[in-house]
């Protein structure tokens, strides 16, 4: 039973300090996974964006625009409104990240550096991929603060993607993990552990590959790679266990809780948080981070990040503050580095 007892996890709303903790749990937010888009490449525009930000304590946020948009094929009898409303493909879209860097270059000053823009307008899978990034890192120079979302196994918006299917180990990839490095951007990369039948860590290898082949490049796994169309069908039951493998042997790997692993892994009925996923984040506090995943309207940002307050009240306020706000931050260049 002592034992039990020492195991058990703190409780640190009902620490001494009441007062120093109330004030450590108010807590501000940087979201690592912001789309300034949706599939249609419509936004609810920068205003929207930094008010809903102001509204839901979120400091900062990467922002990214849409790698692919929704074609309206000529099959279809009406106008799709959604990525999956139609069986029309989706094809790489450029001109993402120039939506992207207008809307945050309309904005003043003081806002503008809240944004962290990310490059991500490019086909993962043509060698060219690098000159996109190049010519991106010109038009605006200071501008661009990492590379991403690269959508790589991304299960049903693969299946509907235009040539062939991209993965995170991809020879043309390659050069834009290198020019990361160069240039200290961090890579926020879609590559799904599995597909949505297989028991087994499917598609790891191709990550794996591109991490380990890439020490210098920082890369941040987008949803810790899951989705929410493998949650429908499979448990991730080594899911955890690779986290941490991973973790341990990759110092240039960050992890993105955002929504399919918070609901599907953190969380447990009753909003309870899952004990082992609590522990795996303790021993790595500086290795996480969260993300609304919002594409192109802003509505719900608080909505999203407050969903992760029952996991940060089981942290430690050190820990708490690192994963809700500052190991977002870490990542960036050093120059973009906010306080
Ligand atoms: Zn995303």
């Amino acid at each position: 039973m002592a034992l039990l007892f020492a195991l058990s996890i703190p409780v640190y709303p009902f620490c001494a300090d009441a007062d120093a903790d109330a004030e450590a749990r108010d807590y501000r937010f940087s979201d690592a996974h912001l789309h300034f888009v949706d599939y249609f490449q419509a936004s609810d525009g920068p205003a929207a964006l930094i008010a809903a930000m102001d509204a839901a304590q979120v400091d900062h946020a990467m922002l990214t625009g849409m790698s692919v948009v929704k074609k309206w094929a000529e099959s279809e009898p009406q106008r799709p409104e959604f990525v999956f409303g139609d069986d029309a493909a989706v094809y790489w879209y450029s001109l993402t990240d120039v939506i992207v860097a207008r809307g945050v270059l309309s904005l003043p000053a003081a806002q503008r550096a809240r944004l962290h823009p990310f490059i991500c307008g490019f086909n993962p899978t043509d060698k060219n991929a690098v000159d996109h990034v190049r010519r991106l890192l010109e038009w605006y120079p200071g501008l661009w603060q990492g590379i991403g979302e690269i959508t790589t196994r991304h299960d049903d918006l693969t299946a509907l993607t235009d040539g062939e299917p991209a993965r995170a180990n991809h020879p043309a990839l390659d050069p834009v993990y290198a020019l990361a490095a160069e240039h200290e951007l961090p890579v926020l990369i879609h590559s799904n552990i599995t597909s949505v039948r297989m028991k087994e860590p499917l598609y790891l290898e191709e990550f794996e590959e591109a991490i380990a082949k890439h020490p210098r490049t920082r890369f941040i796994w987008a949803h810790a790679g899951t989705s929410a169309a493998i949650n429908r069908r499979i448990d991730l039951e080594f899911l955890d266990d690779e986290i941490e493998r991973l973790l341990q042997a990759y110092p240039n790997l960050w992890i993105d809780l955002s929504w399919t692993v918070l609901d599907e892994y953190l969380l447990e009925s009753g909003d309870d948080v899952n004990s082992h996923w609590l522990r795996i984040i303790e021993r790595h506090p500086d290795r996480f981070m969260l993300g609304s995943d919002l594409i192109g309207s802003f509505d719900k940002l608080s909505e999203k990040l407050t969903a992760y307050e029952g996991l940060l009240d089981a942290l430690s306020p050190q820990d708490a503050k690192r994963v809700a706000r500052d190991n977002f931050l870490s990542v960036l260049p050093p120059s973009a580095r906010a306080k």
